[in-house]
């Protein structure tokens, strides 16, 4: 479904993500790891129209569309959370999962049936999506749900999901996986997930790609990324 090839991205003489290739198949889920700083969201970025590469080729489903702006990416098919949410605060749950639903439709969905797309967002979420329900009040947990929800809801078919497990704790960890294995397994949403610890993510991902400095380091099962000693240098020091 997407294949990324020689993706580079240099900001001034600084490269931040250096000739990166990887694919993922159509209901795969891939785990993208990396500590702080190796290129993980710059590479989302790039893929998802953020960010324009400096060099290389993003394909979804055999057509290039690197260089493309953020709402034709979004129009395609491509859902990204972010690490950092920014949701509408001064909106209800329901009014920012409806907003995405518009935008990922580019305006062609009636009012009513943007916001039957919010609540089953919102509901595929474990959010709620009564009309009354306020982002004021959501912990950490919330607000990677309404982030995910508001991805959701622009109905995509490749979602990047940008360290969903930021700021949880261990037993919110575990539903955040699950949650994200849920949206594969059930809707048949193709997955990259990007986090920089390991923790759970190597329960739920079918395949894990390692990021160092920008470059791939490592690509194989999960399995053996806990195996691997070039994995294990990155993430314990040498
Ligand atoms: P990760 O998501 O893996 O933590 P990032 O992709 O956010 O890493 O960042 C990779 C590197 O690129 C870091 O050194 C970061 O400081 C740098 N970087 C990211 N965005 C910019 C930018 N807009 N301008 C300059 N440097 C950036
Ligand atoms: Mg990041």
């Amino acid at each position: 479904m997407l294949t990324v090839s020689g993706l580079t991205k240099a900001f001034g003489g600084f490269i931040a993500v250096n000739n990166v290739s990887f694919s993922v198949g159509k209901g795969e889920i891939l785990g993208l790891l990396g500590p702080n700083g190796s290129g993980k969201s710059t590479t989302f970025n790039c893929i998802a129209g953020m960010l324009k590469p400096t060099a290389g080729s993003v394909k979804l489903d055999g057509d290039e569309i690197a260089g493309l702006t953020a709402d034709a990416t979004c129009r395609r098919g491509i859902g990204r959370t972010f690490q950092i949410p920014r949701p509408f605060r001064e909106l209800s749950l329901l009014e920012n999962a409806t907003l995405a639903a518009h935008f990922g439709s580019d305006g062609h969905l009636r009012h009513d049936e943007a916001e039957a797309v919010a609540r089953d967002a919102l509901e595929l979420a474990q959010l709620p999506t009564d009309p009354g329900a306020q982002v004021r009040g959501l912990g950490a947990a919330g607000l990677k749900k309404l982030e995910l929800a508001r991805a959701l809801a622009t109905r995509p078919k490749l979602l990047l999901a940008d360290e969903s497990l930021g700021g949880l704790d261990a037993a919110e960890m575990r539903q955040a996986a699950d949650m994200l294995k849920r949206i594969r397994d059930e809707r048949g949403i193709t997955i990259v997930w990007v986090e920089h610890i390991m923790g759970v993510l190597l329960s739920v991902v079918d395949r894990v790609v390692v990021l160092d400095h920008g470059a791939v380091i490592f690509e194989g099962t999960p399995r053996e990324a806990q195996e691997d000693e070039k994995v294990a240098e990155v993430y314990l020091g040498p």
